[in-house]
């Protein structure tokens, strides 16, 4: 089980909403905790959850060693940046959905951690460096949840045009949209030797004599990298828009990987490096696409009471598109992102399975597309996580089919 270790400080960690996710992840990075949250008010307070077992005193040695490395002056260029960023976003405001009423209200029968059976029963075998190995059972829930995802809330949108890309995302595109300011901390970047013969030469000669391991310093022999893994499928989407015109208000149908560089927080089904989305995507008027976004919550909390599975729609802070830095004028929502979030009983806590990205005009004038007869036009998204639906249905249910609900069909049990 987890215990949580709260500390005030003295002075404050002064952040911003920008730099909080970058300061998260480099403390989950140094310190062995599970979940870290810094007070947003006032940055005085901080939350640390980990393992009871694991020794007090490290925690606390731990953290005292990460804050004295965390000072603000390390991150003066990132502050700055993030103060250009307010003005020039146009906020909008919308109706909320309403949220009191977005709740699953289902009655799991499990409490238990199933961490241990799914390895035990060979549902996921452990390969070296935290990659996994699905077995049958979880192949067979991943395409269960998918299609009957895709039957219940793709038949409810309607025409969706349907895709399928590679997961190599152009560093150029990227660039475009100021992406490697955003979340570099999650980055994953694809590259290649360069490619002229000596450097080719050199690099075997330098393997050979290192015992056919990689040099240390791969960065002479590599180009720069011209692709990056994508961190979700949608984008895609808008790269194949740009500079198109359309007729209608369009819906997108996807399925695909996310990459996210995760670090030492990989964790089974709940938190992986690269994991399997299905997505739909709006391109249209604003009022389309928030529609969407309302009807689309509503029917996946429908789904997730069909299916049994127990959760809440909540507002999520962590918009996937944003960047660090803009360079025009854009105008998006003042809630960008909502999140549907499925019970963990063992742990009393929740995880979020799907999210609900409204982008305002940010891809539309980014890439150049529009409606033909609107001056705007607006895009959205939403992304079901495959890996976190399977993984919170068997926390909630455990691993013997006969318990599980009466709605999931014998071929899947
Ligand atoms: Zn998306």
């Amino acid at each position: 089980m987890f215990t949580t270790y709260r500390l005030e400080l003295p002075e404050p960690v002064t952040l911003n909403k920008l730099q909080i996710p970058v300061f998260t992840h480099m403390f989950l990075q140094n310190v062995s905790a599970h979940k870290v949250q810094v007070d947003p008010i006032q940055g005085k307070r901080i939350s640390v959850t980990y393992l009871s077992s694991y020794p007090r005193e490290q925690i606390e040695r731990e953290v005292a060693i990460f804050l004295e490395r965390f000072t603000p002056e390390h991150d003066e260029a990132s502050a700055s940046s993030a103060e250009i960023l307010e003005p020039e976003l146009n906020m909008v405001e919308l109706d909320e959905p309403p949220l009191e009423k977005l709740c699953s209200c289902c009655t799991p029968g499990n409490q238990r951690n199933i961490s241990d059976d799914l390895l035990e029963q060979r549902w996921l075998t452990l390969l070296k460096n935290q990659e996994l190995a699905y077995h049958r059972p979880i192949i067979t829930l991943l395409e269960y949840f998918d299609q009957s995802y895709v039957d219940y809330v793709g038949r409810r949108i309607g025409d969706c045009q349907q895709r399928q890309y590679s997961v190599l995302l152009p560093a150029s595109f990227a660039e475009k949209m100021n992406y490697f300011h955003s979340a570099p901390m999650h980055l994953l970047l694809a590259t290649h030797l360069s490619h002229d013969h000596e450097t080719m030469k050199s690099f075997a000669a330098d393997v050979s004599a290192n015992n056919g391991k990689l040099p240390q310093d791969c960065g002479p022999y590599l180009e720069t990298p011209p692709y990056i893994l994508q961190s979700a499928p949608c984008y895609k989407v808008y790269m194949e828009m740009e500079d198109q015109v359309f007729e209608d208000n369009t819906a997108f149908v996807l399925k695909g990987q996310s990459f996210r560089n995760e670090g030492k927080r990989v964790y089974l089904l709940e938190r992986l490096l690269n994991f399997t989305m299905r997505e739909f995507v709006f391109l249209g008027t604003p009022e389309y696409v928030t529609r969407m976004r309302d009807l689309t919550l509503g029917w996946t909390i429908e789904w997730m009471e069909a299916a049994g599975l127990k959760g809440e729609c909540a507002l999520a802070n962590d918009p996937f598109f944003l960047p660090g830095k803009v360079k025009q004028n854009f105008k998006v929502p003042k809630h960008v992102k909502y999140e549907v979030r499925a019970d963990i009983p063992y742990k009393n806590d929740t995880i979020s399975i799907a999210s609900y990205d409204t982008h305002g005009d940010f891809f539309a004038k980014t890439f150049n597309f529009r409606l033909r007869d609107n001056a705007e036009t607006w895009s959205g998204c939403i992304g079901l996580g495959l890996e976190r639906v399977v993984w919170s249905f068997l926390q909630q249910y455990g691993l013997q089919s006969e318990h599980w609900p009466a709605a999931i069909p014998e071929s899947v049990k």
